[in-house]
């Protein structure tokens, strides 16, 4: 079977990766010359929208799948006229667009913060109003780690934000001061079936991911995530992988926002779990039964930010697995991880010591 991915970084590389032993062939479309899945899958280089890429693309495939959630309207649109195209267009547009998103969201019955759209500096004033401050003004759309926000702590930080980021259309949302963030990952299949991961702590830095944590051993809170995602997953009749990030207030869901794909929150589980999220969102596309997401014992995912690790210092410490994504080095960009996965809990605090340095973090950090 042949397998069609829109975008060619990590994600991609790892959906590839994960879908050789099941048979699978893999191309990739990608403006960039260099995009790393390219190092293990054919690379169409050619820009998103350009037609002759994505007929290519359709007409090699049998089913075309993307690893950002940025991909244009237009071209989800003219890939699902001519293949099949998962997850479906519209939970795409829905998560390309917060406004939309927090709309579902609330009509699902899901928390969120509080939220107002905000279009003008007037609109802004009255949007601070009725949310109240501290509140976060986020550009809508292609927001991505912590990306086109401002915190906004006083009235008279309204209009210095509003010069940052407005001419765009812009959402002000609540400030809530979480206790932790976590995230859910499902799957859906063609048929309907649904597979649930355990719900999973995670850490930022400047808004980036930097630590994931998984499970996060909150089995009231995942439930009430599991409960979440059936509604999303089934609303949109969606098929795939999907991600939702929630805080966690007062020992209760807040949903963030979700991604249509493969997460970074879910990479722990090319080790730790039984069939890992890259996997499953293979199975889930393809219409093939979906695999166990059972753990196979406790895992941490630390990300590798602007420079790898040494690989010969990772490879040394116990239960610990090296993955370099073959992206070069540079300041903010996400060029590997490590996974510490471990069938004995108390071994986890040791590990993460010994790794976290390895990182650029100081041990201790993360509790
Ligand atoms: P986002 O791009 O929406 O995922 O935001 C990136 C990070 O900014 C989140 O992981 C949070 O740490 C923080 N953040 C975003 N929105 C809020 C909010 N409404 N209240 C508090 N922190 C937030």
């Amino acid at each position: 079977m042949n397998v069609g991915i829109v975008g060619g970084g990590q994600l991609a590389r790892m959906l590839a990766l994960a879908g050789y032993p099941l048979g699978l062939r893999f191309q990739i479309l990608d403006p960039a010359a260099d995009a790393c899945a390219g190092q293990v899958a054919k690379l169409i280089q050619g820009d998103y929208d350009d037609e002759d890429c994505l007929n290519r693309l359709a007409d090699w495939a049998d089913v075309v799948t993307f690893d950002f959630e940025n991909v244009p309207a237009a071209v989800a649109q003219t890939l699902r006229s001519r293949v099949a195209f998962y997850p479906p267009a519209r939970a795409l547009a829905i998560a390309q667009d917060r406004l939309c998103e927090k709309t579902l969201f609330w009509e699902l019955g899901i928390p969120t913060p509080t939220f107002a759209t905000v279009d003008s500096l007037e609109e802004l004033h009255g949007a601070v109003m009725q949310v109240e401050l501290p509140a976060v003004l986020k550009t809508r759309r292609l927001g991505y780690d912590g990306k086109g926000q401002r915190v906004l702590r006083a009235p008279e930080d309204s209009e210095p934000a509003w010069r940052e980021l407005g001419g765009v259309p812009l959402i002000l949302e609540s400030f809530v001061p979480f206790e932790r963030e976590v995230s859910m990952l499902a799957a859906r299949g063609r048929d309907g079936e649904i597979a649930f991961y355990p719900l999973v702590e995670n850490h930022h830095r400047d808004g980036i991911l930097r630590l994931s944590r998984a499970p996060c051993q909150a089995p009231e809170l995942e439930r009430e995530g599991w409960n979440y995602a059936r509604r999303l997953l089934e609303r949109l009749d969606y098929i795939g992988l999907l991600a939702i990030e929630f805080f966690v207030q007062d020992g209760r869901l807040i949903a963030n926002e979700m991604a249509p794909r493969v997460h970074n929150s879910g990479h722990w589980t090319l080790e730790g779990a039984e069939t890992s999220q890259f996997e499953n969102h293979l199975r889930a596309i393809l219409g093939l039964p979906l695999g166990s997401t059972a753990t196979t014992g406790r895992a941490i995912m630390l990300n590798a930010i602007g420079t790898l690790p040494d690989r010969a210092a990772v490879l040394a410490a116990p239960g610990a697995h090296y993955h370099d994504y073959g992206k070069t080095p540079r300041p903010g960009r996400k060029v590997g991880h490590i996974t510490l996965r471990t069938a004995n809990p108390e071994d986890l605090p040791a590990g993460l010591e010994r790794l976290l340095p390895l990182v650029g973090f100081e041990p201790g950090e993360f509790g």
